[in-house]
Parts: structure tokens; sequence; C-alpha cells
């Protein structure tokens, strides 16, 4: 039976957040310039592209709300006895979202005169309309700090090293560059330490690739306790590492390069049975900021001073 031809359907207007604690008699006066609109599935009720004159409130089926594109997955979805489309009313805007029939449904149909003419008329409905209002700010709301969580979640994932926890490669780069440039600018020390696990590969095919993992975290948190706050260490590819020494000179990285290299080879390693494991050395190359060198050429200074530290026989620490 429709609810625009009859006033009998009081449970039906119950059902409205819109009319609710309303005289049905006065909402009756309202509906005779409404009518109900049929829609099947797929029928698209509200869209961006399209100026939108009416309020649609669900009187059966189920609509879904779509930002953006009708192929984004649902934003919400519509239940009878809500309604869509007062914000482009008020606002007098094209609506923000698509509203699609996702089930065969009935929507009442009130055009914009009316609803301002209800909203005049009736306090209540002006305070149902703030409050449905509101609902819908705190749910975008909600929304929102859904997707900033999402968004540090990812930021995380982008920027550790999943095995060691440590800043990946990717991040050191960012942070490199940016401490390069503080240092160009005010003529600061900086050192770069690359360090770089001895006879690895021979280590990983005695005891497997997971035990060699056990030595990585193992070696990134000993690295870890011989370094400054201010100091940036970052799993730099396999199993090497850099460190970046702002503010450092020589004899300060040399140092804590000694440091790191000595507390490695005393870890006392052991696997997840707590078998225990051979020693692990490390060798470690320094390159020092000189005048003229750009970031690249500060890792290949320590990376070739890694290079002559392997050459010299390992387990050392070798100033380019
Ligand atoms: P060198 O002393 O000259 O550095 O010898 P090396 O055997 O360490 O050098 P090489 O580059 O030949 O081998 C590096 C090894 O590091 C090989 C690879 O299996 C191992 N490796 C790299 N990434 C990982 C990792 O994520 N986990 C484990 N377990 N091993 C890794
Ligand atoms: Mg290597
Ligand atoms: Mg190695």
């Amino acid at each position: 039976m429709s609810l625009v031809r009859t006033i009998d359907n009081y449970d039906k207007l119950k059902a409205i957040k819109l009319f609710e604690n309303i005289d049905p008699e006065f909402i009756q006066t309202f509906l005779h310039d409404s009518r109900e609109k049929n829609l099947v599935v797929g029928d698209i009720l509200l869209s961006p592209q399209k100026h939108n004159n009416y309020v649609y409130i669900l009187l059966s089926g189920k609509l879904e709300v779509h930002l953006d594109s009708l192929e984004n997955p649902a934003l919400s979805l519509v239940r009878v006895g809500e309604c869509v489309g007062e914000i482009s009313i008020i606002d007098t805007l094209s609506p923000s979202a698509y509203v699609v029939a996702t089930e065969t449904s009935v929507v009442l149909e009130l055009n914009k005169g009316t609803i301002w003419d209800m909203i005049n008329g009736s306090h209540t409905l002006a305070k149902n309309l703030l409050h449905i209002l509101s609902s819908r700010i705190r749910y975008g709301n909600g929304i929102i700090s859904d997707h900033l969580e999402a968004q540090k979640e990812l930021q995380y994932i982008a920027m550790v090293d999943s095995l060691t926890g440590l800043y990946n490669r990717h991040w050191f780069n960012d942070i490199f560059k940016r401490q390069f440039e503080h240092c160009l600018t005010g003529d600061l020390k900086l050192s770069l330490i690359l360090l770089d696990i001895d006879h690895f590969k021979s280590f990983n095919d005695r005891f497997g690739h997971l035990v060699g993992d056990i030595v990585l975290k193992k070696i990134s948190e000993a690295m870890l306790t011989s370094l400054r706050s201010s100091d940036t260490l970052a799993r730099f590819g396999g199993e090497e590492f850099i460190v970046l020494l702002p503010d450092t000179h020589l004899p300060k990285s040399l140092a804590i390069a000694e440091n790191i290299r000595k507390s490695i080879s005393r870890l006392a390693l052991e696997d997840d049975e707590k078998n225990a494991l051979p020693k692990v050395t490390v060798s470690l190359g320094i390159g020092q900021l000189m005048m003229g060198d750009s970031e690249t050429s500060l890792i290949k200074k320590a990376d070739d001073a890694l290079y002559k530290a392997k050459d010299q026989g390992r387990n050392r620490v070798h100033v380019f």
C-alpha cells in the first residue's frame, strides 16, 4: 500500500529516521507532492555528475554508497528508513557520492521545496536532520581515521626491514640525502660506515638460511647498542649494513666502527634450540665527507674501504 496515499501506514513512517517523533498527520500533509520510486538492481539514484533536487528515503530494498567510482568498494549501505541526498539539498552542490540500488528497492522521493517546508514547519524534523548529518560526519571521520591508520602501517612497512626491524635502504637513501644537504650548507662533518658479514655464504651453507637470519638479527642489535641516538643505522642489502654518523670526525667514527666490530666478534650466538654457533666476524669500511664529495662518491669511499678490509684479511676496519 502506498505510503504517500494513506495515513494508515504509521508504522512505516515511524521507521523513518527523518520523521522520528513527528506527528504522522504533519508528515502526511507534505507527502502529496512526493512520490514513490521503484528501482531495479543497478539503478543509480544519485551521482556526482547529476545535480540533485530530492531527498530519498529508502522504504524497501537496499542501496549502496560509492565514492569516486562505482567500481570502488561500497563506502556504506543505506538501510530501510534511512535517507540520502539531504546534503546536496542543503549545500546545493552535486552529490559527493554515487548511490546505487543493489536490490529491487522503493524510495520515497521528497523534492527540495517540500523538505524546506518541512524543516520550517517542524523543529523536531530539523533536529532529526541535524542528527542524521552529525552521524554522517562521525561515520566519515571514522573512515578517515581508519585510512590514516592503514596509511601509517603502509609507511612503516615501506621503511622498515621486516627481518631486523631496522630501516631499509629506501628509507636510508631519503635520510642520507637530507643529512648530506644539511652538511654541505652547515659545514658539518659526516662519516659513513659500511659493514659486511665475513664468509656469510659458507655460514648459511653450513647452518641454513634460517639460522643465518638469527645472526642477522643479533648483529643488528649489537650494532644498535654501539651507536648514538644521532646515528642512523639501516640494512643496506642482504648482509650489509650502513651507518650514517652526522657531525662526526674520523677518530670518533673509527672508534665507533671498532666498537661495533669487537662487540660482534664477541657475540655468543646460538640457534633456536640453544645450540652454540661459531663466532661471526664483520668487515667495515669508513668514508669521510670531503670537499667535492657527492652522496654517491661518499658511499663509494666506504665501499672501497670495505673492500680493502676484506682484502686485508677481514674482521677489521679500514678507512678510505
Ligand atoms: P665475504 O666475506 O667476502 O663478504 O663473503 P660472503 O660469503 O659473506 O659474501 P657473499 O656476498 O658471497 O655472500 C653473502 C651471503 O649473504 C650470501 C647470502 O646467502 C647471504 N644473505 C644475504 N641476505 C640474507 C638474508 O636475508 N638471510 C640470510 N640468512 N642470508 C643472507
Ligand atoms: Mg656482501
Ligand atoms: Mg659478506
